[in-house]
């Protein structure tokens, strides 16, 4: 049958990619490495099988294993990467040790990471559709409106207001930052302090944080402890991160696997703060925080029920990444 061409690489510049990449894995026989597949759908091989291995139809019988091998456990493979078998002296052209020993060292580098970025704007959906990504596939939930929110609680608790910026700058300077895991909920603490939500969505934070939030040392600031929460979800072994703000695909995480931006019409989410008994001015934050650039999906929540806007997200992460449905 063997394996059909599109799975195969054979352009130069294709495998000269591979030397970008120092990681390899080696057991007797042959070794491995791995490069960013472009196409992000299907996983290919490329083979290299040198003249000292044997003779010519040594080398093709090799050769023959390897493709079938990659044809039927294709599937199984992350599509994110390309393989690169080299073939090495030494070899025992066998069908059944050279798959277990293919397939252990693909499974020895680093497990793919899921990292989704929702943008949007205020009440548009976004922390219920994080919230709901990040318990099916075990993701580090970041609400970064919480981090701004923290901070502008900060500042009042401290008598600033947004005008006094060279106070805020030694403020800012001065606050220590540090990450709270709950579950999969990523919580700031700030000098040790753990805000709660009521204090967090209270009618003077609604009222204060956009004008706080249009401070280049906050964003600063914040924008770097975000991007440092990205290792933080390896180290804590989730199987990505999904982080939900106003600029997380743009400018804190723009390697993001899926970009999604929410929308909804402005009366409708007035409506839906004040059904969630908030005091809040979205339209004024919407002139602060827009307009929005972006080059992500954008989805229109006004007449979407949250199932139906995971379903669209759901169909991007399975066409762009590893995640397939089984
Ligand atoms: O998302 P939420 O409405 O809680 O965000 C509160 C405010 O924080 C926004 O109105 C915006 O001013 C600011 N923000 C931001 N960048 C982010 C997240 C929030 O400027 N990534």
């Amino acid at each position: 049958m063997g394996l059909k061409k599109c799975y195969r690489i054979g352009s130069r510049s294709d495998f000269d990619q591979f030397r970008l990449t120092s990681v390899r894995k080696k057991t007797t026989g042959f070794f491995c490495k791995l490069k960013k597949n472009p196409t992000n759908i299907s996983p290919r091989l490329a083979l290299i099988v040198g003249k000292k291995i044997g003779k010519a139809h040594e080398r093709n019988y090799i050769k023959r294993l390897f493709r079938e091998i990659f044809r039927r456990e294709r599937e199984r493979l992350d599509p994110k990467w390309d393989y690169l078998v080299v073939v090495q002296r030494g070899i025992v052209p066998n069908f059944y040790d050279l798959k277990k020993k293919f397939l252990t060292m693909c499974a020895l580098f680093p497990k793919s990471f899921l990292c989704i970025a929702i943008d949007g704007t205020a009440a548009s959906g976004k922390s219920s559709t994080a919230q709901a990504l990040a318990q099916k596939y075990h993701l580090l939930n970041v609400n970064t409106g919480n981090h701004y929110r923290a901070l502008t609680l900060s500042f009042l608790q401290r008598g600033l207001k947004n005008t006094d910026e060279k106070s805020i700058g030694e403020v800012v300077g001065e606050l220590v930052f540090d990450t709270r895991i709950n579950g999969v909920e990523e919580q700031l603490t700030i000098n040790g302090a753990v805000f709660q939500p009521n204090d967090l969505r209270s009618e003077i934070v609604n009222k204060n944080v956009a004008l706080f939030a249009q401070l280049p040392i906050v964003r600063q600031k914040l924008r770097a402890y975000q991007r440092s929460l990205l290792p933080r979800a390896k180290q804590f072994d989730f199987a990505g991160i999904v982080m939900e703000g106003r600029d997380i695909g743009t400018h804190v995480l723009p390697q993001a696997d899926v970009k999604i931006f929410l929308n909804a019409d402005p009366d409708v989410r007035e409506n839906r703060r004040r059904d969630a008994g908030e005091k809040d001015i979205i339209a004024q934050r919407d002139q602060l925080d827009g307009p929005y650039k972006n080059n992500a999906f954008t989805i229109d929540t006004t007449h979407c029920a949250r199932e139906q806007v995971l379903a669209l997200i759901e169909e991007k992460i399975v066409n762009q990444t590893p995640f397939r449905k089984s």
